[in-house]
């Protein structure tokens, strides 16, 4: 983009700190600009580019849909809609099997709140220091960053925040009062925190010694991104009473997904809770197509295999530089933590064509989609090379 125009983006919104490109098109693991420039997408859509970017399949589907039917709310049935919930009970372990559909991950932790409430009759919810589960008011009263919720208080009360995989202070600060506990299993925008071994079987063990419901958000590690299809049991053989999922379900329509125990999902009754365009026929269409490639691809293996040689090689050729402070990761689900500020190095990445987020100021964080080839790992890692060195 030549640097004497100004976008419109610019004049006609805001808020964004942006790189200074303007994307036009992406196909699988590519994104490219008016010029016509060629990126690595390491940013994924914020994770949500799972199955790459223009999937034919999702393509066909999408374009399929649009022509039969876009709009049917839920107070009417519909095919496409009724196969997604049976698709999501059948990919999600039991007792998992009730959902509500509706159009972002934040409106996903929104639902799962609700029904916290709504099932125990209780206020408080405990979540972990830095998580994050969205901006809108409830969820952003259960994301920790002080930075994001200052200016908004009072959000919504009876929130606490504890540190994450210390579960010591967990049962110490449940009360009577208690509802739920709401985690990420693996903290995506703190960069990429794993929590220790035993953290998540413990945390289902306290939760059902003191009738707490489990809420996990896997919105970002859900469907494949860490190696395996849901974080919480594929690695840690543990079921949440309610599941959050979004990003990545859809392909890239908006769609937030709460799952429950149906004893917990129909503790809300009847017009308590409803979203006009959740559920809708396209975004359905699009979440079966998109859940058909991941299980088809097998891509959860695929982010497996490549996410370790991923790690590995970053370990072999980056572990001894002296600007790096820690490499970590599961899956395709990755974060390289610097000693310093990482914006100048995202935009050196740029104009060498990798695309990079970060989390915080100094972590580089990639969210790539699960069908990046070695091939590309091998250039993202060599430019990562190139770029610390400057
Ligand atoms: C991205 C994210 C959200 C919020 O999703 P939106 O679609 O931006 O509202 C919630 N929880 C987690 C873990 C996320 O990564």
């Amino acid at each position: 983009m030549s640097t004497e125009l100004i976008n419109p983006e610019e004049i006609y919104s805001g808020w964004v700190s942006k790189r200074p490109i303007e994307i036009i098109k992406g196909k699988g693991v590519f994104l490219y600009d008016k010029d016509g420039n060629k990126y690595i997408d390491c940013i994924g859509g914020n994770g949500v580019a799972i199955i790459g970017h223009s999937h034919p399949k999702l393509v066909e589907a999408i374009k399929k849909q649009a022509e039969k039917l876009i709009v049917c709310p839920t107070l009417l049935y519909n095919d496409m809609r009724a196969n997604l919930y049976k698709k999501l009970a059948e990919i999600t372990p039991d007792p998992l099997s009730k959902s509500f559909l509706s159009n972002s991950g934040a409106e996903s932790v929104e639902c799962a709140i609700k029904l916290a409430k709504r099932h125990t009759g209780k206020p408080e919810i405990i979540a972990m220091k830095h998580a994050f589960h969205g901006r809108t008011s409830g969820a952003l009263s259960a994301t920790w960053n002080p930075k994001y919720k200052k200016p908004f208080e009072p959000l919504v009360p009876k929130f606490k925040h504890v540190p994450f995989g210390d579960i010591e202070a967990i049962k110490n600060n449940i009360s009577k009062e208690t509802a739920a506990i709401i985690l990420e299993p693996i903290q995506g925008e703190a960069g990429v925190i794993i929590p220790p071994k035993d953290f998540l079987k413990e945390l289902r063990e306290v939760c059902n010694e003191k009738n707490v419901v489990l809420i996990i958000d896997e919105v970002q590690t859900g469907f494949g991104r860490t190696g395996k299809l849901f974080a919480c049991y594929g690695h840690w053989n543990v079921v949440p009473d309610i599941l959050c999922l979004a990003k990545a379900v859809s392909g890239g329509i908006p769609m937030g997904v709460t799952i429950a125990k149906p004893e917990i999902f129909d503790s809300v009754k009847t017009g308590e809770h409803y979203s006009t365009f959740g559920g809708n026929p396209l975004a359905s269409a699009a979440a079966l197509a998109s859940i058909d490639i991941i299980i088809g691809e097998n891509l959860p293996k695929k982010a497996e295999e490549n996410g370790k040689y991923f790690l590995d090689q970053l370990q072999t050729q980056l572990g001894g530089n002296r600007l790096i402070r820690d490499i970590r990761g599961m899956g395709l689900m990755i974060a390289i933590e610097l000693r310093l500020k990482v914006k100048k190095y995202i935009l050196d990445a740029v104009k060498k064509g990798v695309l990079f987020l970060t989390s915080g100021k100094t972590t580089i964080r990639l969210l790539p989609p699960l069908i990046l080839e070695k091939r590309e790992i091998d250039k993202v890692i060599d430019i990562i090379e190139q770029i610390l060195k400057n």
